[in-house]
């Protein structure tokens, strides 16, 4: 009997998470008896006076905003992180149960246009470049911080994914430690590279080139696919073709291809569905502090939770809580679904 990754059940092992993800290809043919999440279409307005991010308007905290015609960033009125929180660790009773250390850190807001209608996919390209030069910008000055380890970019888009506001934002975070996740990848790639010799994500990335069947998209400077480990069911992985760590190692081309890449992952997101697709997206670039990386190869992720409609989403209960995530389309079907509606746009 031979295995087939299409039709059987099977565990792919995540490198970079250092974690296995269960695939059960037949599992959509199930019936479908969950939740049908409430379609939003409506047309939003170009400005809105109740929008906390809108131009001139006043924030919950008091502050108002500006009158800006580019993007805007402002330290976040409800920060879960303070640059000058007291300093301390501490080990109750001395066994290791009851442990804890300080956190410190800065957490900004960046509003991406002051159109409160726009996305990443409507957005001009100019628009966009002027994006991504700010998170270069932001993750130089915060880098630079006095104790500051590492510096995080991410979007949540869609209330589905907790996003309290459609105004096309992002959150940086800036922390005194590596947070989890990071720190995870860093062990994994510098594992890989003891081990083999070359960079994790270059050979990753020359490999799925090579394969075809996982690529959604790409251009000179970045590639996007659904990893052969991915766990949600449309979830991206985007590679910098070109070996490096840090958003601060942009050239001037490799911002018009991120910008242009970002352009087509969310259109094609969007036009899967028909409707404007929810995710938490953001950027992982190498820890900021100590000792250079260069084995950290830049990279982001799109996590979305839809799985079969604009309506179905998935959920991380039950044996993925307490056992391991798992997915119900093959990574490869997946790819191929996000391909088709990416080439429509070509
Ligand atoms: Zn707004
Ligand atoms: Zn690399
Ligand atoms: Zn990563």
């Amino acid at each position: 009997m031979t295995f087939k990754l299409a039709e059987q059940s099977h565990r792919r092992f995540n490198p970079l998470a250092n974690e296995w993800v269960l695939v059960s290809p037949r599992r959509t043919e199930r019936p479908w008896q969950g939740a049908i999440e409430a379609v939003s279409g409506n047309q939003l307005p170009k400005y809105d006076p109740t929008c906390y991010l809108c131009p001139g308007n006043q924030r919950v905290g008091g502050a108002r905003n500006p009158a800006y015609d580019s993007t805007f960033i402002f330290e976040n009125d409800f920060a879960a992180l303070k640059p000058d929180a007291p300093v301390g660790c501490v080990d109750l009773h001395g066994k290791g149960l009851l442990v804890a250390e300080s956190e410190r850190g800065i957490c900004r807001v960046m509003c991406f246009s002051p159109r409160h209608d726009l996305t990443l996919s409507s957005m001009s390209l100019d628009e966009i470049e002027t994006v991504v030069r700010m998170w270069i910008a932001q993750s130089q000055e915060l880098a630079a911080f006095p104790g500051i380890s590492h510096v995080q970019i991410f979007e949540n888009r869609g209330a589905m994914m907790g996003a309290s506001n459609p105004h096309p934002h992002c959150q940086i975070w800036a922390t005194s430690s590596v947070p989890e996740v990071p720190a995870r990848e860093l062990r994994s790639q510098v594992g890989y590279h003891d081990a083999y010799g070359s960079c994790m994500l270059c050979d990753y990335t020359a490999l799925e080139q090579a394969e075809k069947e996982r690529v959604v998209c790409g251009n000179d400077g970045f590639v996007a696919l659904v990893p052969f480990w991915a766990v949600w069911p449309f979830e991206l992985l985007v590679c910098a073709r070109r070996h490096f760590a840090n958003f601060s190692d942009f050239s001037a081309d490799e911002v018009t291809q991120l910008s242009a890449m970002l352009k087509q992952i969310v259109f094609t997101y969007d036009s899967l569905f028909s409707v404007p697709f929810p995710y938490s997206m953001g950027f992982h670039q190498a820890p900021g502090k100590g000792a250079p990386h260069p084995k950290w190869h830049f990279h982001a992720h799109f996590y979305p939770p839809l799985l079969r409609s604009a309506s179905i989403r998935k959920f991380m209960v039950g044996f993925e809580m307490l056992g391991t995530p798992q997915r119900d389309i093959t990574p490869e079907f997946a790819a191929e679904k996000l391909r088709s509606v990416a080439e429509m746009r070509r």
